[in-house]
């Protein structure tokens, strides 16, 4: 039986499903409007997906990089978290549907959650070549690298050993192309030292892109650049290849197999079911197709922001699936909520591009601001001290320097811990 989750129920209510980039920054920027707020997410935590491949190369730990949404909205006396999946949205009823039956009533809803992975069809992949998107997926994968090295030290046969010490990165997008990197990077600087039946500098990692570049959304010559930048480190780069088939084996490309033990996949998405919930247009991806003012076709009272949405931006292009959009929209919403309650409309949203950053490994990156692009040495800096700041909160700043500076000098990834199973399990 449905039944109605006990709240505040002073002023306008507004319910917002996701505390990622986009639902949280909504949330902040509320603070002081005449509504009580209830954010509720199916994890306990904020996730800064940009460093969860940190966590997957054991150079960051979790708690680096996630935060209770709870703490973080603490001091906020109009705002009640709640832990919960969401299931769907009775919208004529003004109600959001939780998975255990109960429902919140709401009087503006925002819909902020993200997205997924997706295998275009081939969902049997995944348990071989798991994503990266929650800090499950990256302990998962951590596990899964620091094994394959474990089991190759064991390992006598050089055809499985060889399978052990190849890694297989699927898509070549600023997450295949950081993972890649820092693999490298952990089997040429880091790990030589620990083994003694093993070389890891023989390690191959493998980077296969169906496209015909690797960091497609980046200007030509900073893909060359990053190309070039992840052979120095001794990845193996192929490009205009689809995968036609991944297995506990290894994968498939362009007709051949290659004997691979762990493979990643980074290479698709899709966006989480906020348009099936409501019956709304959406994209190929899934994706919400929202209104100007960012709410969904025929809802007056439902947002929609972040990953989970498609809009154009001002050059006509979809706005970019990266956390600085999810925030301009979140923040956008917060102002049209306030506007609407003062009686006035909001102005349609207009999405501002301040540029794309990837890096390559620990000391190079690029960057595109439009009319500056910049590459190696000084684009990582900028790369870090970006990352850096929009961490949240002055310890976790400083943790993740104090972990850089560490992995800097020192070669050292201090989180190589295989956690979640014993050696007898772990694989
Ligand atoms: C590995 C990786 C690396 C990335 N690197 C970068 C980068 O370097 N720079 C950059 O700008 N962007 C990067 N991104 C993209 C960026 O993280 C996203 O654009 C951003 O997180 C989108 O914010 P969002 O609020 O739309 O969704 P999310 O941040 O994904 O938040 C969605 C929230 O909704 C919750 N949720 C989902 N479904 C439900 C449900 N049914 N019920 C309750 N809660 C639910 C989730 O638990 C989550 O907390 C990266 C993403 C990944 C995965």
């Amino acid at each position: 039986m449905m039944t109605e989750q006990p709240r505040p129920t002073t002023g306008h209510r507004v319910v917002i499903v996701g505390a990622g980039f986009g639902g949280l920054e909504c949330a902040y920027r509320l603070k002081g409007a005449p509504v009580s707020i209830t954010v509720v997410d199916r994890r306990n935590h904020h996730l800064f997906q940009p460093l969860l491949y940190q966590v997957a190369t054991a150079s960051l730990a979790t708690s680096e990089i996630a935060w209770p949404i709870r703490y973080l909205l603490r001091d906020r006396r109009d705002v009640t978290t709640l832990f919960a999946n969401v299931n769907g949205v009775d919208a004529a009823n003004r109600r959001v549907l939780l998975e255990d039956g109960q429902a919140l009533a709401y009087d503006t809803l925002v819909l902020a959650t993200g997205v997924r992975h997706a295998y275009f069809g081939h969902d049997e992949w995944e348990p071989f070549a798991p994503g990266l998107k929650t800090l499950e997926d990256a302990t998962t994968l951590r596990r899964r690298i620091l094994v394959a090295f474990e089991r190759a030290e064991r390992e006598t046969d050089p055809q499985r050993r060889a399978a052990l010490l190849t890694f297989v990165i699927v898509g070549a997008g600023p997450t295949g192309v950081e993972l890649a990197g820092t693999i490298a990077e952990l089997a040429n600087d880091t790990l030589p030292p620990d083994f003694r039946n093993i070389d890891t500098r023989k390690t191959r990692v493998v980077l296969i892109e169906a496209g015909p570049r690797v960091l497609a959304g980046f200007p030509e010559d900073l893909s060359a650049y990053a190309q070039a930048s992840l052979q120095s480190l001794g990845v193996e780069v192929i490009l205009n290849q689809p995968v036609t088939e991944c297995s506990s084996d290894g994968v498939v490309y362009g007709g051949q197999r290659l004997m691979a033990r762990t493979l990643i996949w980074a290479a698709g998405v899709r966006a989480s079911r906020a348009a099936q919930w409501l019956g709304a247009p959406a994209d190929g991806a899934g994706r919400l197709k929202v209104m100007p003012d960012l709410t969904v076709p025929d809802h007056h009272d439902i947002f929609a922001v972040g990953d989970t949405v498609t809009i154009a931006g001002p050059d006509g292009k979809p706005v970019p699936g990266i956390a600085p959009a999810a925030k301009q929209e979140g923040r956008y919403v917060a102002s049209a909520i306030k506007a609407r309650l003062r009686g006035e409309t909001p102005p349609p949203f207009r999405y501002h591009h301040s540029g794309s950053l990837a890096q390559i490994g620990k000391r190079k990156a690029v960057i595109d601001f439009g009319r500056i692009k910049l590459r190696g040495t000084i684009a990582w800096w900028i790369w870090g001290i970006a990352h850096i700041y929009f961490l949240i909160g002055l310890r976790y700043r400083l943790s993740v320097a104090i972990s850089w500076l560490w992995i800097h000098a020192r070669d050292q990834r201090a989180a190589r811990l295989i956690t979640q199973g014993s050696s007898k399990v772990a694989g």
